[in-house]
C-alpha cells in the first residue's frame, strides 16, 4: 500500500505558515512589504490586542482586478518575478508568492482591493484559507487587509504567542525598520485605537530619523563615508552614532541590503570590527546602514522570511563595512577640530603650583589673557581685590569664537573643565590619555613594529599540531606585535620577547592565550584588530592614573594630543573621554529656558 500522500493545498499552505509567520509582526511585515511593492505613498497599519485579535494594513498602492487578488491567495502566486533569471537579480521585497496563502489560511481574513481607474474593487472573505465570499467592494484605490484571530486554527502555534505588549512592541520594531528603509512613504500606526505613529513623507533619511527618534540621537550621528571604487561593488550610505553612542540592545542597529532590513552575523561582526575600541563592551552601535549592491551579487532566497541574504562576495562587503565605519567615525573628528583649534590661556588664577608660565615663543596661542592673571597671594595684599577685568568679559570673547577653548580647571584631579563656542566641556585625563598611548602604540605596531624586551629566561613550550601550524604562519604578525616566537622542534616553540608595555608574568599561559585570541580572526586584517586588542588591554596600566595632578601645561598637552587622534571622544574600551553640556543644557537646569 502506498502511504506516500499529497497534502491538501490548505494544510500545504499552513506548513508553509509556520516558516514565514511566525508571529503577528511577520503578518505586518509581509503586508507592508507588499504595500511597498504596490508602489504605496501612505501606508497605515492598525492593530488591536497586539495583533492577535486585529492586523490591518491599508494602503494607497496600485491596488488588484478581481482576477489578480484571487490568483494572489493561491500559493507560489507572484507578479514580481517570472523566470529563474529574475530570481537571481531580485529588486522587490517580496517574490515567494506565499505570503498571502499564508496568512489567509492561519486567520480570518478580508482583502479589499481596487484598481486606481477602475469603477469597484473586490472584496474577497477567508477563514483559514477556505474563500467564504467574493463580491464587489467599494473602498478607495489601494489594497486593506485585514487579519483578525490570528492562529485561531492552530492551537499550537497560538500558545507560542507571547504578551500582547511584547507582540505589540515586535510590530513597532517592525514598523521602525519598514519607515527606516522608506523615508519617502507615509507611515501611520495605530495600537488599540491610538495614534502612536504618524510619519509624513520626508524628503531623507535623516528627517525620518529625527521622526522617529528625535533631534538628540540626530545630532550625535554621523552621515556615513560614502565609499567609491571598492572590489565589492558596493555602495554604503546611512547614518551611523559617533564614537560612543551605544545601546545595550541591538534594536537601533540596523542593516539594509537593497532596501531590505536583514540580520547577518557577519554584518553584524563588520559592524563591531568597523567601531572596535569606539564601543564599550557588551554595548551596540546604532546604525542606520544601507548597503546597495548589485542584485545578482546577494541571493535573498535563503530564508522563509527574507531575514537573512547570502554574499557572493562576503569577504570584500565585510571589509568595505569595516571601512566605511571606520572612516565615518574618524570623519566625526573634524568637527571637534575645528572647535577645538586654538587653546587660549586661562583668564583667572591657577594655583602658582599648577602653572608654569610657558616661553612665548611656545604659545602661539593668546597674549593679553596672561597679563589679566589674577595677582596670586604672593602679590600680598592685592589678592583680596577683584581683577579690573573680570574672566567672564574674557570668557564672551573665546566663547565668541568657534575654534577656541579654554581651560577652566579641574575637577576632583580627575576631569578637565573647558570652555568652548558652545558651553562646558568635561575630559576624563585618565582616559583621554589611554585614548593618547593607544593610538600612539598602535601606529608602531603598524609602522616598525611595537618595541620588545627580551625575556631574562627564554621559554620552551608545545602546542596542538594545528596551532603550531597557526603559529609558523602568522610569525610576521606576532614578530610586529612585539612577540617573539620560534619553533623549537616538532610542534615547540621558544619564546624570549615580550613587547616592552608588558607586564606578564607568565609569558606561556600569556601565549597561548594570545594565540587562542587570534586564531578566530581569519584574516590579516582581524589579526591587526587582536594587536589592537592587546594593546586596549595593557595601556590602562601606563595611562595616567586618575589623580596624578598635572600642570597647566601637560593639561594642555594632553587636550592638544588628544584632539590629534583618529577617534579622540571615547578611550580604548570605548568610554567617552569627552563630555559636552551645551549652553541650551544648562540654560534648562537652571531654569532660564524650558
Ligand atoms: P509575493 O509578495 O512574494 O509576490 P504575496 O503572497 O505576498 O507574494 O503576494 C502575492 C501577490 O499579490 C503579489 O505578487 C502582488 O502581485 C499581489 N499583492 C499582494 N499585496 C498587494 C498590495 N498591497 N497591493 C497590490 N498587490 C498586492
Ligand atoms: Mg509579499
Amino acid at each position: 500500500m502506498s502511504r506516500i500522500r499529497l497534502l491538501p493545498e490548505i494544510l500545504a499552505s499552513q506548513v508553509a505558515a509556520g516558516e514565514v509567520i511566525e508571529r503577528p509582526a511577520s503578518v505586518v511585515k509581509e503586508l507592508v512589504e507588499n504595500s511597498i511593492d504596490a508602489g504605496a505613498r501612505k501606508i497605515e497599519v492598525s492593530v488591536r490586542r497586539g495583533g492577535i485579535s486585529l492586523m490591518r494594513v491599508v494602503d494607497d498602492g496600485c491596488g488588484m482586478d478581481r482576477d489578480d487578488a484571487l490568483l494572489s491567495l493561491e500559493r507560489h502566486a507572484t507578479s514580481k518575478i517570472r523566470t529563474a533569471a529574475d530570481l537571481a537579480a531580485i529588486a522587490t521585497l517580496g517574490f515567494r508568492g506565499e505570503a498571502l496563502p499564508s496568512i489567509a489560511s492561519v486567520s480570518r481574513f478580508r482583502l479589499t482591493t481596487r484598481e486606481l481607474e477602475a469603477v469597484a474593487g473586490t472584496e474577497i472573505i477567508v477563514s483559514g484559507g477556505r474563500i467564504e465570499t467574493v463580491r464587489d467592494g467599494g473602498e478607495a484605490p489601494g489594497t486593506q487587509i485585514e487579519v483578525r484571530s490570528i492562529f485561531y486554527n492552530l492551537p499550537a502555534r497560538r500558545k507560542f504567542l507571547r504578551s500582547e505588549n511584547t507582540e505589540s512592541r515586535n510590530i513597532e520594531h517592525q514598523l521602525h525598520l519598514q519607515a527606516t528603509g522608506h523615508p519617502e512613504i507615509a507611515f501611520v500606526f495605530v495600537r488599540d485605537e491610538r495614534v502612536v505613529l504618524q510619519l509624513p513623507a520626508a524628503a531623507s533619511l535623516l528627517d525620518r530619523i529625527r521622526d522617529l527618534h528625535g533631534k538628540d540621537l540626530v545630532d550625535r550621528l554621523l552621515n556615513v563615508e560614502e565609499l567609491k571604487n571598492n572590489p565589492a561593488k558596493i555602495r554604503i550610505r546611512g547614518l551611523i552614532g559617533q564614537a560612543g553612542v551605544s545601546r545595550q540592545t541591538r534594536t537601533q542597529q540596523l542593516v539594509f541590503v537593497n532596501g531590505r532590513a536583514i540580520e547577518s552575523p557577519m554584518l553584524t561582526a563588520a559592524l563591531r570590527e568597523g567601531y572596535h575600541t569606539a564601543l564599550m563592551k557588551g554595548q551596540f552601535p546604532v546604525t542606520f546602514l544601507f548597503l546597495d549592491l548589485d542584485p545578482a551579487a546577494v541571493d535573498v532566497n535563503v530564508h522563509p522570511a527574507k531575514r537573512e541574504v547570502r554574499f557572493r562576495d562576503p569577504n570584500s562587503v565585510r571589509e568595505a563595512v569595516v571601512d566605511a565605519i571606520r572612516r565615518t567615525l574618524e570623519s566625526g573628528r573634524r568637527d571637534w577640530q575645528q572647535q577645538f583649534q586654538r587653546p587660549v590661556a586661562p583668564t583667572f588664577p591657577i594655583p602658582p603650583e599648577h602653572f608654569t608660565p610657558p616661553p612665548i615663543e611656545q604659545r602661539q596661542f593668546t597674549e593679553p589673557a596672561i597679563t589679566r592673571v589674577i595677582p596670586s597671594r604672593a602679590d600680598g595684599e592685592e589678592s583680596h581685590k577683584l581683577p579690573e577685568t573680570w574672566p567672564a568679559e574674557e570668557a564672551i570673547n573665546v566663547a565668541s569664537s568657534s575654534q577656541q577653548f579654554q581651560i577652566i580647571g579641574i575637577l576632583n584631579k580627575l576631569y578637565v573643565l573647558m570652555e568652548n563656542q558652545d558651553g562646558l566641556v568635561l575630559v576624563d585625563q585618565h582616559a583621554a590619555h589611554e585614548r593618547i598611548l593607544f593610538e600612539e602604540l598602535r601606529r608602531r605596531m603598524e609602522e616598525q613594529g611595537v618595541p620588545s624586551q627580551r625575556l631574562l629566561l627564554a621559554q620552551t613550550f608545545e602546542l596542538a599540531p594545528r596551532d603550531a601550524e597557526w603559529v609558523e604562519r602568522n610569525a610576521a604578525t606576532l614578530q610586529k606585535m612585539g612577540i617573539g616566537i620560534e619553533p623549537f622542534g616538532q610542534n615547540a616553540f621558544k619564546i624570549d620577547s615580550l613587547p616592552t608595555f608588558l607586564d606578564v608574568s607568565d609569558p606561556v599561559t600569556f601565549m597561548r592565550k594570545v594565540i587562542d585570541g587570534l586564531k578566530s580572526a581569519s584574516n590579516g586584517s582581524s589579526a591587526l584588530r587582536l594587536g589592537e586588542d592587546m594593546i586596549a588591554k595593557t595601556v590602562c596600566r601606563h595611562a595616567v592614573k586618575a589623580n596624578d595632578p598635572l600642570r597647566y601645561l601637560e593639561v594642555e598637552k594632553l587636550i592638544t594630543d588628544l584632539l590629534q587622534c583618529d577617534l579622540p571622544y571615547c578611550c580604548p574600551h570605548g568610554r567617552p573621554t569627552m563630555i559636552q553640556i551645551s549652553h541650551a543644557e544648562l540654560e534648562k537646569k537652571f531654569g532660564r529656558k524650558v
